[in-house]
């Protein structure tokens, strides 16, 4: 078991938290969505009440090593002060003398924000030197950025060589629900995937496959499976090196009695637009068109299968939602599902957007803020993040 920041003093001390603020802004550098922000506010306000002062920094998009003013950390500091209804003081970098300055004249309660860590191309590199510095600014080192827990960085691991760590309650309530899915689930467990690409999941189906009983898929993925089952599928997007994985994928389910759901009817286009006429087929998508959501049909069979689950985990929206004639599926799936008597985890990434956009989060038990970060460790790795932090 990790430290939590419960197990360490923080009164009084410098509390260098790393967190995720790395929000979608849009061409004004407006925050289209601050979840992410929202969610570690638990531990801001606990190391506030402690209280301590309390050093932020995060990364936001990816500047690739050089200041980048579109990626300013700016718009999430004013956000920020808002949230908390106090000042929260923006610094112009990350490290250095004039920032370590800054740092010595807060007081207690006082919170800043340090400008983007991927400012500086150290920081992706996990460079000793820049973690160094880094932990110059604290005393104890508090990680709560679960969507970079699987990435290896000075500020996520780098830094645990220099202070005390320990995770925040963001990242903690993460991996209490992720844990509970893959060693201890309410039974039957279903499985919902979908997205873009096969590759990025297949880990995760090999690694969750004895734990659950339904596997629905639907989204891009479908069709290499559906390709794997000599289903036409048109020009719908399909991964050609996968096809064989997926056929071993339906006989490992045999093995371990999961049934596995796909798509039985499509809705297609020929383009992927916002005004493309669409038509509904049943089994074979024609050559020129292109499987972009799930149809009525499959709608319903994925509701039958899960209306009996008493464990839901869903990663990767069932269709292209982002565009309107494609988010029929998604949007019935995720209502249908808020609705049920069942532990509900969201990957993070495109399928919380989904949520989020549907005003559907409340509903759920669980959305995760990390979409790598939860594939990661729904494959049973353990992230790099959190295996660095200090035992109890
Ligand atoms: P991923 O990051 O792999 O979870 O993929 C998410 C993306 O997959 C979203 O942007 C979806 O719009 C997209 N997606 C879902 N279904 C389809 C589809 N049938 N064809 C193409 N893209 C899709």
């Amino acid at each position: 078991m990790k430290k939590t920041i419960r197990d360490i003093d923080i009164k009084g001390k410098r509390v260098l938290m790393r967190v995720d603020f790395n929000v979608p802004l849009d061409e004004k550098q407006n925050i289209t969505d601050d979840t992410r922000i929202k969610s570690v506010l638990p531990t801001i306000k606990y190391a506030q009440n402690a209280p301590s002062k309390l050093i932020l920094m995060s990364h936001l998009g990816r500047p690739k090593g050089s200041v980048n003013p579109q990626m300013s950390l700016g718009p999430c500091g004013e956000r920020l002060s808002k949230l908390l209804g106090k000042d929260v003081k923006m610094l112009k970098d990350c490290v250095g003398s004039s920032v370590e300055e800054e740092v010595s004249k807060m007081k207690d309660g006082d919170v800043v924000l340090l400008e983007n860590l991927r400012f500086h191309k150290e920081e992706t590199k996990n460079d000793p030197q820049f973690a160094e510095s880094l932990a110059k600014l604290g005393d104890v080192f508090i990680n709560d950025a679960f969507g970079t827990c699987h990435r290896a960085h000075a500020s996520t691991e780098g830094i645990t060589k220099y202070l005390p760590s320990a995770m925040g309650f963001l990242v903690e309530k993460e991996i209490e629900y992720f844990d509970k899915v893959l060693n201890n689930p309410d039974k039957p467990v279903a499985l919902i995937l979908g997205g873009a690409k096969v590759s990025d999941k297949i880990a995760v189906i090999e690694n969750m496959l004895k734990d659950i009983d339904f596997l629905l898929i639907g989204g891009a993925m479908a069709y290499t499976f559906l390709k794997s089952r000599l289903k036409g599928v048109g020009s719908s997007r399909v991964e050609e090196d996968k096809i064989e994985t997926a056929s071993e994928i339906f006989q490992k389910a045999r093995d371990n009695n999961v049934s596995i759901f796909l798509p039985e009817d499509h809705v297609i286009a020929k383009a992927i637009t916002p005004t493309a006429r669409t038509r509904v087929v049943r089994e074979h998508i024609p050559d020129g068109w292109i499987g972009l959501d799930i149809g009525p049909r499959t709608i319903k069979k994925f509701k039958n299968a899960l209306k009996g689950a008493k464990t839901i985990l869903w990663n990767g929206p069932v269709g292209y939602f982002e565009m309107k004639p494609f988010k029929r599926g998604t949007t019935d799936i995720a209502k249908f599902i808020s609705r049920l008597d069942a532990t509900t985890v969201i990957g993070g990434g495109d399928t919380a957007a989904a949520i989020n956009a549907l005003g559907l989060a409340k509903k759920m038990s669980h959305i995760s803020t990390g979409g790598g970060a939860s594939l990661e460790y729904l494959e049973g790795k353990e992230l790099p993040g959190i295996k660095a932090l200090q035992d109890k």
